[in-house]
């Protein structure tokens, strides 16, 4: 039985799916006007965790993640500036350019970080006939009103409206902004913006009610349901994510179709760096290629994230980091010299799975991880269930396991010539040596049979 944690209801729930042995998954993806920052990442791994979980369990996962690519305003009060177009002003390319290129981007993080891909990444710019539709049905329902700016959802004509965040339509505006503009209350949201008077944009579509473009949060109301039938397993985002963005796809999807869009929401919360928000502006905001460029092995963070459960805030710092480099790298070491796998180890298996099927508790299941390796069973056991456990890790231990380390012929002769060094008991050329091994990627220890190379 697996358990995991429902937004909606607030409480952990035996997960059951809608169909036998099948789970219908959308994960909110990325915005694409500039690269993932690592704290966005944690985000599509907590996703790509409870992916890799179900299938353990034995689900066939379709998965299906959304690509922002169409530039939405940068504040969830449908104003301020907007993202897409900053992007073109700092790159001078045009919108279409940008979406490419950061996609793109996002793509090879999702290498990097061993995620598994997605089965299908819809692009909001290649649905607006979807979200057209959406629109319009809502507009039939009588949920949509137009204002000079653009066509808006009634919250006030959803009785359940809040449920996501647990709070009243009044609760919530008693929280919300005064300055409406022409809105009928502060919790409606556009669900179509007029193009402004006599600016071209790169990104604009005709529709019944003019050329614009689309709200924040139609797009994944149009393609979830369009990809996965509603209502679908699990919606996964991020927790900023509740409060608005998934409390107005929900309303979305029910008041045009009349069904719930997602019987599961999971929200997995944020990457802090010292204790506080990441942000550009603050200068502690991190992407894929910087922590490469500073020699971070990306399957690092991706350890480094894996140990702290998705529900609680991680604070991130270089030290933690490394620290979880060096676990890897250890483990990597040991795992060399096991034997391949043979049956056994299913006492670990079973401690694993209660682990994760307790709303991915990979914390605890990393500690399996770790008393299994130091446990004294024969070591096709153990390579048998961490290979196992790394379906569900990914830390892509199958190129380890078994595997003896194989050394450059360069390597080796330095280490030949240290060896006779030392016989001869030139202890600073011997020291030289090393170092010069370590440079190539190699760090030597001396033990009494010779000595041991691992990688750096
Ligand atoms: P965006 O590209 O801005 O739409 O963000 C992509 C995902 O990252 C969303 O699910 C956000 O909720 C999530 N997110 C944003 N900032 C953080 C953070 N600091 N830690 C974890 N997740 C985040
Ligand atoms: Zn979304």
């Amino acid at each position: 039985m697996m358990k995991l944690y429902n937004t909606l209801t607030r409480q952990k729930e035996e997960f059951k799916p809608i169909h036998a042995g099948k789970v219908g998954l959308y994960a909110c993806g990325p915005t694409v006007y500039w690269f993932a920052h690592i704290g966005n990442l944690r985000s599509f791994l907590f996703a790509d965790v409870l992916r890799r979980t179900l299938e353990l369990a034995g689900y066939d996962v379709n998965m299906v993640m959304n690509i922002t690519d169409v530039g939405h305003l940068t504040d969830d009060a449908d104003s301020g500036e907007d993202k897409m177009i900053v992007a073109m002003q700092r790159e001078g390319k045009t919108a279409f350019e940008i979406a490419d290129f950061y996609t793109d981007a996002f793509l090879k993080d999702v290498g990097r970080l061993n995620i598994k891909p997605a089965h299908t990444y819809p692009r909001a710019t290649k649905h607006i006939q979807e979200q057209i539709d959406m629109v319009t049905q809502l507009e039939k329902n009588g949920f949509a009103y137009t204002t000079s700016d653009g066509v808006y959802f009634d919250t006030s004509k959803l009785e359940s409206y809040g449920r996501l965040s647990g709070q009243s339509l009044d609760e919530k505006l008693a929280g919300a902004r005064v300055d409406i503009g022409e809105k009928k209350q502060a919790t409606d949201f556009a669900l179509w913006k007029f193009s402004p008077e006599g600016v071209k944009r790169d990104m604009e579509w005709e529709s019944p009610w003019g050329v614009g473009f689309p709200g924040w949060h139609i797009e994944c109301s149009a393609m979830s349901v369009k990809y996965l039938e509603a209502p679908f397993d699990i919606h996964t985002g991020g927790i900023d994510h509740i409060s608005v963005h998934h409390e107005n796809e929900l309303a979305q999807t029910e008041g045009a179709l009349g069904v719930d869009q997602a019987n599961v929401w999971m929200h997995g919360e944020f990457l802090t760096v010292d204790g506080g928000k990441m942000g550009k502006s603050l200068g502690n905001l991190f992407t894929v290629d910087q922590l490469v460029e500073k020699d971070v092995d990306p399957i690092a963070f991706r350890y480094f994230v894996l140990g702290a459960h998705y529900r609680t805030q991680l604070n991130f710092t270089f030290e933690a980091l490394e620290a979880s480099g060096n676990a890897l790298k250890r483990l990597r070491g040991l795992v060399r010299d096991w034997s391949s796998a043979t049956d056994g180890g299913e006492e670990f298996d079973k401690r694993f799975d209660a682990a994760l099927f307790d709303d991915l508790n990979t914390a605890q299941a990393l500690a399996v991880m770790w008393d299994l390796v130091d446990s004294d069973i024969a070591s096709g056991a153990k390579a048998k269930s961490l290979l196992r456990m790394d379906s569900v890790f990914g830390f892509g231990l199958e190129l380890y396991v078994g595997v003896a380390l194989e050394i450059p012929e360069d390597v080796l002769a330095l280490v030949k010539e240290r060896e006779g060094v030392r016989v001869s008991k030139d202890w600073a050329r011997s020291d030289e040596l090393r170092d010069e091994i370590l440079e190539k990627g190699y760090v030597v220890e001396d033990a009494a049979d010779g000595s041991k190379l691992s990688e750096k």
